[in-house]
This record gives structure tokens, sequence and C-alpha cells, in this order.
């Protein structure tokens, strides 16, 4: 089959043609249709996080295709999807579903995780294998093109949302509107909150005021006199790898203020005021995708026309290209290979 592989931590990859991998005990194989670019995977592949991924390695995790086969069964468990059934490949590849993380629902923090992409195989390829309890079935009503973005940005952003929990007197700001923020803003506006939406780029800033953002803030000029005009915020999701954007951010936030950070700057260093964070009660959350259930409550929103998914077809053999061009912070929204 054909896969993108990392052959080395920052090396580009590479356009092999590699073995069609078998489904192991509880696993399933993929027949891969579109996979999104996230930009993890531009991390993964040059290493810049502190735990390093699998080498050599094939991105990916926000894979959505067919299943084609089903591996031997796990004791006397049927497997919970059937051949021929569409499903997401999400990054939480495995979790252990015993450790009081798992137990609590919070499955993401897993003791004992597997990333899809990361330290598994991901859905860069024709065919990728997951484990059949962790995939989740796609609606009818959702396109794969579409699925495949909701499946890391779209339960990212929610999730990181349903974290903060927004009430419908906030404001929400969503700190640029790429791949996670252009949906971020419009669960925002599912979950009730006003909202208020920054990017530094036209293009980006005319896609909020078309997805119905109710304000949107130019970060190239004053922001913070911008944000301070609009009475502040409540809640604020950054979803770029800024430390500037991420103080600015919380910055604007008012009293018992959320900031919720999912993007990750390769320094992993950020410093914060703790004089205003004391005297106006302002929290900073971590939030990483969603569990199972939140990309089924993507899945379903998206299916009764709640959110619209911004997308570009890219072919498997211009990944590199494409990792420039998200580099350079100029795609429309996201990135979706066609297999
Ligand atoms: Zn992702
Ligand atoms: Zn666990």
């Amino acid at each position: 089959m054909k896969a993108a592989v990392v052959p080395a931590l920052g090396a580009p990859l590479q356009i092999r043609d590699v073995p069609v991998p078998e489904p192991g005990p509880g696993q399933v194989l993929v027949r891969i249709e579109t996979c999104g670019l996230c930009h993890t995977d531009i991390h993964a592949a040059r290493g810049e996080w502190p735990v390093k991924p699998k080498i050599p390695l094939i991105p990916g995790h926000e894979g959505v295709g067919v299943v084609v086969s089903v591996g031997p069964p796990l004791g006397d468990h049927e497997p919970p999807v059937r051949l021929g059934q569409r499903v997401a490949l999400p990054w939480l590849g495995h979790a252990c579903g015993m450790c009081r993380y798992c137990i609590d629902g919070w499955e993401t923090y897993c003791t004992a995780p597997e990333y899809t992409g990361y330290t598994m195989d991901g859905s860069y390829a024709e065919y990728a294998v997951a484990y059949a309890n962790h995939v989740v079935p796609v609606p009818h009503g959702v396109t794969s093109m579409d699925a495949s973005p909701l499946t890391c940005a779209g339960v990212t952003t929610y999730k990181a949302l349903k974290v903060a929990e927004p009430q419908p007197d906030e404001t929400v700001m969503v700190v640029g509107v790429g791949g996670l923020g252009h949906l971020g803003l419009q669960y925002a506006r599912v979950f009730g909150a006003r909202t208020v939406a920054v990017d530094m780029y036209d293009a980006k800033l005319q896609l909020a005021a078309d997805l119905g953002a109710d304000h949107v803030v130019d970060a190239r000029g004053d922001q913070q006199a911008a944000l301070a005009a609009l009475g502040g915020v409540d809640v604020a999701l950054v979803t770029v790898p800024s430390t500037h954007a991420m103080r600015a951010a919380h910055a604007a936030l008012n009293p018992r203020g959320r900031m919720v950070l999912v993007g990750i700057p390769a320094d992993n260093r950020l410093e914060l005021p703790v004089f205003e964070t004391v005297l106006r009660g302002r929290s900073v959350l971590g939030s990483l995708v969603g569990t199972r259930n939140d990309l089924a409550d993507v899945f379903d929103l998206h299916a009764r026309g709640l959110t619209r998914v911004i997308t570009a077809a890219r072919r498997l053999e211009d990944v590199n290209a494409c990792f420039d061009e998200v580099l350079a912070g100029k795609v429309p929204a996201r990135l979706v290979f066609q297999m």
C-alpha cells in the first residue's frame, strides 16, 4: 500500500510502498478514504514534543474509512464494529479502560494510552489498523471529507469548550480561525455564547464573519483595546501554538475568566502575570482532544446541520508541500488528503 512515512525525526516524509498491516486481536483494518492534516502531525514528524513518536512513523489521526477486515476477537466479546462500516480513527488509539481516569470518563488522560499517528501508525496511508472499540462510527449524513477534520480539530475544540463551561450570557473568544478555530467558533455558538474571533489574516477574519462570529478582531491592530471595547472575554480558546497569543488572551480575560489551551508551542514555556491571575480569579486550563462520546456528539451536531467544515483536498504525494503550506499559516481551514 501507499503510505507517507517519517523515516527519521526532522526528515522530510517519504511516499513508500509498504505492506498492508494485519489487524491483531481486538483490531480492525480500515481502508482509508480521507485523512486531515493536523499541526500535531508536523510536531510529530519533527520530534518537537517532550515525548517522541515511534520511528519510522506513518502520521495521521484524522483518518476516516471503511472496515475491510476484523482481527481475532478479544475473549468472548463480539467486535463493536462490523465489516463495511465507515469509521473515524481518532488521536486516542487505545485506552486501558481500567485506570481511574478511564473509569471516570476521562479516557483521554489514560495512564497507558496509545496515540494514533504517534505511538502507533496512523492514516497517512491507504490502510490503517485501529482498535475496534476505539474507532467511532461516522453517521450517513456526514461525508468523509467533513468527518476527517471533525475527528481531531472538531472534537478538540468541542471538548475544550465543554471543559471551560461557557454560559449563555458570556463571551467566548476564539484565537486563530484555522482548522481548529473555525470549528471552535461554531461550537461556541452551539453553547449559546456571544463570540469573538481573533486572527491576523484577512481571509480568516472574513471566514469568521461568514461563520457567524458576533465580532472579529484583527490581531495586527490594537487587540487589547478592541477586546476591552467589547467588554472583555469570559472564555478564551487559544488554538494557535503561540505564547504571544496566549499572553494576549490571558490579558483579555474578565474576572473569573477561563483560558483553555489546546495547541503546544515548540518551546513549551508560557509566562503569565500572577497578580492579575489571583486578583481576577482567572483560570488556565489544558484540554487534550476528546473522548469517543465527545466525537459521537460532534458527528451528531454536524449531521444536524449545526456546523460547517471548511476543507481543501490534497494528494498524499504532496504531503511535504502541505506541511509548508500549514506552517505559512494561510491554508483555508483544513487540508484533507484523499487516498
Ligand atoms: Zn490533531
Ligand atoms: Zn486508562
